[in-house]
Formats: structure tokens, C-alpha cells, sequence
């Protein structure tokens, strides 16, 4: 997002203060932005809301410029609401320190909790217990245990016929027995968010009275990711999220909905299968996947623009007819100065950079926009829509109307009938109105 809103609103403010139109611009874009990105709609809405409310009015600093702010004022608001960096678990408590691990079915939170005790284990040096609580998917235990004995880091023996507090009670036992520091919680988990899950987690809870309580969700989790952690947290009480398969194609939007209805911070990332894929939270990292990526560009792109689609549709169906005249003409002129003119649509279109040095060789600058709809603005109305019309005692006219030479005049009926040519060859007009002017 940053550099390339940023470049685009310079182009259509350049003024002093934001406006309540530009940031209602940029708003849009940005709520798109953040829906694209999967982030909740009551979400979005407040956060845009916020962010809005900053933008409007703010005066720019003088070393930066109108799209630099907005971007900057989107990003920092991203970034707070995301959280402070590098939030880790906090093991500051008498041990054996209890940990529970919570979340739907399949969200990952067998695979964090290995993740978590191996990280412990080899990175902080300490002694962990890892406990599965989870009597209902089959195998469910077993899993803890292969990972377990993969790790070379000891879980608590399975016992049949045990409900998930029991187990949670003898996981502390053992941990107290067994001197560890830290015991892992691995609670079983639901498809959907139902009321026998909550009950159990918030009985464990009750009994294991863990120092922390991880809600493990998919990035994936879109729009549910609200009702998601605030269900949790409103249930079972979070200390904070671990967000897993960060890895996949998401794009991080759950992050922000999870963390702006909880107020809970982002501990944990989970970055991939293997037990090593486990990283610390950083909200400037998550930010910009939101705003960062593919979309966002096109998006960007679309507001830089600024076309107005209505205008370029009559544009097109006119120069399919071959009836481009100087009004069109000048439509287009405008467009592109308003788009921050040659070098500025050359900054916008990928496939353009190749006619750089043939427009330079014309000549044409933005100056060059201006002297043209300065010439066409000097016509009369029926001159501009019949350019066969311009003889030389109105070119003249023409000339001096708007402070220009007759060759100036020329040059430009020359362009129009380049243009013209172009686009009726074109029949879309897909080439745009540079194709014209670079051979004018
Ligand atoms: P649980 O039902 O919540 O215990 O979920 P599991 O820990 O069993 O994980 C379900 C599936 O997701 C497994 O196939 C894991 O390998 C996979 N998984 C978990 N975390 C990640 C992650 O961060 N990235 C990827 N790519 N896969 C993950
Ligand atoms: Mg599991």
C-alpha cells in the first residue's frame, strides 16, 4: 500500500491539509484493503472510523506530502491495534507454570503445543510437561505422544476413561512430582464454536488455574474470527492468541479482528508444519501482509487513477465510432495531468516504461498538458467538434486566444488526428490516448 497510495493521493491533493473527500478516497480503498485481507467487517468499520477521524484535517508536515500521511496515519493505527512487539509467553510464576491451549478442532493446537515445548525446551531451558486433554478425536492423544517422543520432551501417560479435568489435575501433579517448570495443556477442541467446548475449557480452567490461556486459530479464519476469540474470551478468559498456518495464502486479516474485539495480544505465529515453524508476533510484520500485497496494488492502482468509469465508457464508445473529438480530447488531456501527468501515468503503467524514451524524444512534459487544453479551451464549441473547421484565420484567433503560436495550434490538431487514428484502429482504445501523442 504504502509507497504506492502514498505516490497516488501526491498526484490528486498536493495541497496542504487533507480534505474530507481525499480521506473518504483513501478510506474506501482501505476498507476494501482490510475486507480483501479478511479482517471483520465490524472490524474494518471501526478501525476505518478511527483512522478517518485522525486523517481529516490533519495538516501535513512539510516534509512529507498529503498521500505519505494518510498511509502513515493507516499504518500506525494497524500497528497499534495490532499490539506492541515481540509479546512472549510469560512463564514469571511459581512452577510448574500450567499453559492452555485452546481453539476449534484442527486450528492447530496439538502442533503448537510441540511447537511451544520444543522452543522451551531447547531454546529457554526448561523442563516441560506436554499433556493431551483431548478424549474425543481418536488417536488425538497418541499424536502428542509421537510428537512427544520425537522431541525427546516427555507427555503425561495416557490413562483411559478419564474426563478432560481429571487429566488436567494429574498433569499438575506430575508436573509438581516431576520438578518441571512448565506443563502444557493440550485441550480437545470442537468444529464449531459450541457450548460443551466452553463448558469444558472453562472447567480445565477452573482447575489447572493456567498462568496463561492461548487461543490457537487459523489465519484463515475470516469473518468468524470475531465471535470466535470474543467467545473464547468472554467464556474461558484469554492471555493471548497464537495464529497458526500463517504460512498459507492468508493474509493475516484475522490477527487484527481477533485482537481488536479482545484487547489480547498476539503471541505466537505458527509458520508451517514441522515443529520448528514457530516465531514471535510483530505487528509492523502483520501489517503490511494486510496492506502489502497483490491486491492492495491494483487497488491503489484504481485510485491513482481516478478515472471516472462513466466518462471513460463514453470515451470508448466514441472512439469505437471514430467520433474523437477535441472535447474528448481534452477530456483526456485533463485526465492525465490529473494523474500527475506523463511521468506520473508512466509511473502507474507497467508496460509503458518501454515508450519513455520515445516521449521524451517528443517532448512532451506536463507543461506541454496544460499549452494543449489551454489551445482547445480557446475554440468554440463547434470547433471542437469539427476540427476540419480550423482554417487559418481561426487558427490564428485560436492562437492568440490562448497565448499560444499557430504552430503550437497545428502541432496539436496534428496529435488529435494522431490520436483519433489510433483509437478508432484500436477500436477499444485499450492502447490509451499516449499512443497517440508519442507519435504526434
Ligand atoms: P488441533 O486439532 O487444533 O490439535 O490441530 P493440529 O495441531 O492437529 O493441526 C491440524 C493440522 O494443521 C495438522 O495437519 C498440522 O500439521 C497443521 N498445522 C498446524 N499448524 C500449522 C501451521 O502453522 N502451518 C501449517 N502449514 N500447518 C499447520
Ligand atoms: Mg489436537
Amino acid at each position: 500500500l504504502s509507497e504506492r497510495l502514498g505516490g497516488i493521493l501526491d498526484r490528486l491533493t498536493g495541497r496542504g491539509s487533507l480534505s474530507e473527500a481525499d480521506v473518504d478516497a483513501a478510506m474506501r480503498e482501505v476498507r476494501r484493503a482490510l475486507l480483501e485481507a479478511d479482517v471483520a467487517l465490524e472490524v474494518v468499520r471501526s478501525f476505518t472510523d478511527r483512522v478517518r477521524e485522525q486523517a481529516i484535517g490533519a495538516t501535513v508536515v512539510k516534509s512529507v506530502t498529503p498521500g505519505q500521511m494518510v498511509v502513515k496515519i493507516v499504518h500506525d493505527e494497524l500497528v497499534k491495534t495490532l499490539g506492541d512487539d515481540g509479546q512472549t509467553i510469560d512463564l514469571n510464576a511459581v512452577p510448574p507454570v500450567p499453559i492452555m491451549m485452546v481453539g476449534l478442532q484442527g486450528s492447530g493446537k496439538t502442533t503448537t503445543t510441540a511447537k511451544l515445548a520444543r522452543r522451551m525446551v531447547q531454546r529457554d531451558k526448561r523442563k516441560v510437561l506436554m499433556a493431551s486433554l483431548d478424549v474425543y478425536r481418536p488417536a488425538a492423544m497418541e499424536q502428542l505422544a509421537v510428537l512427544g517422543r520425537d522431541l525427546d520432551i516427555p507427555t503425561l501417560p495416557i490413562v483411559a476413561g478419564q474426563m478432560p479435568p481429571q487429566i488436567a489435575r494429574r498433569a499438575i501433579e506430575a508436573a509438581k512430582l516431576g520438578g518441571y517448570d512448565v506443563v502444557l495443556l493440550d485441550t480437545a477442541g470442537r468444529t464449531t464454536l459450541d457450548e460443551d467446548m466452553m463448558k469444558e475449557a472453562a472447567e480445565i480452567k477452573a482447575v489447572a488455574n493456567p498462568h496463561e490461556v492461548l487461543l490457537v486459530a487459523d489465519s484463515l479464519t475470516g469473518q468468524d474470527a470475531v465471535n470466535l476469540a470474543r467467545s473464547f474470551d468472554q467464556r474461558v478468559g484469554l492471555t493471548g492468541i497464537a495464529l497458526t498456518r500463517i504460512d498459507g495464502d492468508g493474509r493475516g486479516g484475522a490477527a487484527l479482528s481477533m485482537r481488536a474485539v479482545t484487547g489480547k495480544p498476539i503471541k505466537l505465529l505458527g509458520t508451517g508444519e514441522k515443529t520448528d515453524a514457530l516465531e514471535d508476533f510483530y505487528p509492523s510484520r502483520i501489517a503490511g501482509r494486510i496492506l502489502g500485497m497483490g491486491d492492495i496494488v491494483s487497488l491503489v492502482e484504481k485510485a491513482a487513477a481516478n478515472i471516472d468509469a462513466e466518462k471513460a465508457a463514453r470515451a470508448a464508445e466514441k472512439m469505437r465510432k471514430g467520433q474523437f473529438d477535441l472535447n474528448d480530447m481534452r477530456e483526456q488531456l485533463l485526465q492525465m495531468s490529473q494523474m500527475g501527468g506523463i511521468s506520473g501515468l508512466m509511473g502507474m503503467m507497467p508496460g509503458i516504461s518501454k515508450m519513455k524514451n520515445q516521449i521524451a524524444a517528443a517532448g512532451i512534459d506536463d507543461r506541454i498538458l496544460k499549452r494543449q487544453v489551454a489551445i482547445i479551451d480557446s475554440m468554440t464549441r463547434e470547433e471542437r467538434k469539427h476540427p476540419d473547421l480550423l482554417k487559418a484565420s481561426r487558427k490564428k484567433r485560436i492562437a492568440a486566444g490562448s497565448g499560444q503560436s499557430v504552430e503550437h495550434v497545428n502541432k496539436l490538431l496534428k496529435m488529435h488526428r494522431n490520436m483519433a487514428d489510433v483509437m478508432k484502429a484500436m477500436g477499444s482504445g485499450k492502447r490509451g490516448p499516449l499512443a497517440g501523442i508519442a507519435q504526434a
